[in-house]
């Protein structure tokens, strides 16, 4: 196992304490895979389900062949997230099968907690002291519950007010310093990232190379639960882009092992008022022009992805699409992921969104299999909801206030 620049080429020993090359350029984890057996991976995965060791309970270090060397695990049993089918849904999108794969039901509320618990690991691999992250909020979150279990202190820098509440209260509850900066997201991750060295802190953002081999297991799962059968599609929200090229590093790895015998296509669905790299990818994949985003769903409110490189890569290897979606397109399909019942934050429902407007355009095709990944808990983000429901929009369910009498009730229950 050793680092790659993804932009020098250049190689690098994995115990560095650096998370970017010399030069600037993304790192980026190679594995040996000459030495796997795809047949002995999955059955050494799934067997793991059944043991009580945490580090086998783990819905990322259970396959920790692709992830990071084994040593101190800083975990809280993440993963092993509900893969759920939605057949209304798929009829509502369009298409054949759709499942929602959906990484709120990680311990703190996001797929953040599996990049986190092997970032975290590596950090106290390299002996960090203080480890640090910019956030629209779940990154913060995430890292100061693994910082704390792990005894390392936690700087986490967010946009002022623009942030949901919920997220902050976890970041302070879990004890992070927090810096309200009077900014967006961009400018606190490049304060932070041209700062780490001054201060000595070990950035946690997802220019981390080993936090992308830990979200890789998002898919590692959802090809496990379809029977090491790739779906047709994978649709996701992008942000910063750590998920995108995670989830297409996971299914390159799995379809050079053996693990899967074609890869599925991808589709990175971003709002229209944070979309950088559809607009990138519609202009043939020039140089990534940076916007000042703005959109409902703050966990995607970024305009600068710094994975850009590593996420036009994956779209051109898996033959993949980029997609923007309006506020209210991600409202409504929020509204439809939550009275389903499984329930997701703003930023996570662009990916239903996305769908259905690419299955529209004729992208995707009536039969295929999709899946979707939901990437954050639906109370992350009660305000958003709580909005949309005292409103009038078509999927509103507004509550009723009664007196506190039979008849009063009565009344209500008959217009029901
Ligand atoms: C962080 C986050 C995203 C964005 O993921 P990237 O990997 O940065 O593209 C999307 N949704 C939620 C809920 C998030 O917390
Ligand atoms: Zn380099």
């Amino acid at each position: 196992m050793n680092l790659k620049c993804v932009r020098c080429g250049r190689t690098l020993d994995a115990s560095i304490s650096a998370v970017r090359c010399a030069c600037g350029g993304l790192l980026e984890v190679r594995h040996d895979l000459g030495e796997l057996d795809a047949d002995e991976l999955r059955r050494l995965w799934t067997g793991r389900r059944a043991s009580l060791a945490p580090e086998d309970r783990s819905g990322v270090w259970r396959f920790r062949e692709l992830v990071a060397p084994p040593g101190e695990m800083v975990t809280r049993g993440e993963g092993n997230t509900g893969l759920y089918p939605v057949p209304e849904l798929a009829g509502w999108a369009g298409v054949g099968e759709l499942f929602l794969k959906h990484e709120g039901e990680n311990p703190t509320g996001s797929f953040k907690d599996r990049g986190m618990t092997v970032g975290v690991s590596a950090a106290k691999r390299v002996g960090a002291r203080v480890v640090a992250c910019a956030s629209t909020g779940n990154t913060s979150a995430s890292l100061a519950s693994y910082a704390a279990i792990s005894g390392l202190a936690c700087v986490v820098l967010v946009p002022a007010g623009k942030v949901s509440g919920a997220k902050l209260s976890q970041a302070t509850a879990y004890g992070a310093r927090t810096l309200l900066v009077r900014g967006n997201f961009d400018a606190a991750l490049s304060l932070l990232q041209s700062m780490a060295d001054e201060l000595e802190l070990y950035v946690l953002n997802s220019v981390n190379p080993w936090r992308l081999e830990g979200q890789k297991t998002v898919m590692l799962e959802v090809l496990e639960m379809l029977g090491w059968r790739a779906p047709d599609w994978v649709v996701l929200p992008g942000g910063n882009l750590g998920n995108t090229a995670a989830f297409g590093k996971a299914l390159e790895e799995a379809r050079d092992l053996g693990l899967i015998e074609r890869l599925p296509r991808m589709a990175v669905v971003q709002a229209e008022g944070a979309a950088p790299f559809v607009r990138a990818f519609e202009s043939g994949w020039t140089d990534l022009r940076p916007v000042l985003p703005e959109t409902v769903a703050t966990a995607i409110r970024i305009g600068n992805p710094v994975n850009y490189p590593k996420a036009r890569d994956v779209l051109r290897a898996l033959d993949g699409v980029a997609v923007a979606v309006s506020d209210r397109e991600i409202l409504e399909a929020k509204a439809l992921v939550d009275r389903s019942g499984v329930g997701c934050e703003p930023a996570s429902a662009a990916s239903l969104a996305g769908l259905k407007k690419l299955r529209e355009r004729g992208v995707i095709s009536e039969g295929s299999r999709v899946v979707c990944v939901l990437t954050g808990h639906i109370l992350k983000d009660p305000d958003a909801t709580t909005w949309y429901h005292s409103g009038c929009f078509e999927h509103s369910n507004q509550p009723v206030e009664v007196e506190a009498s039979e008849q009063a009730i009565r009344t209500v229950m008959g217009r029901l």
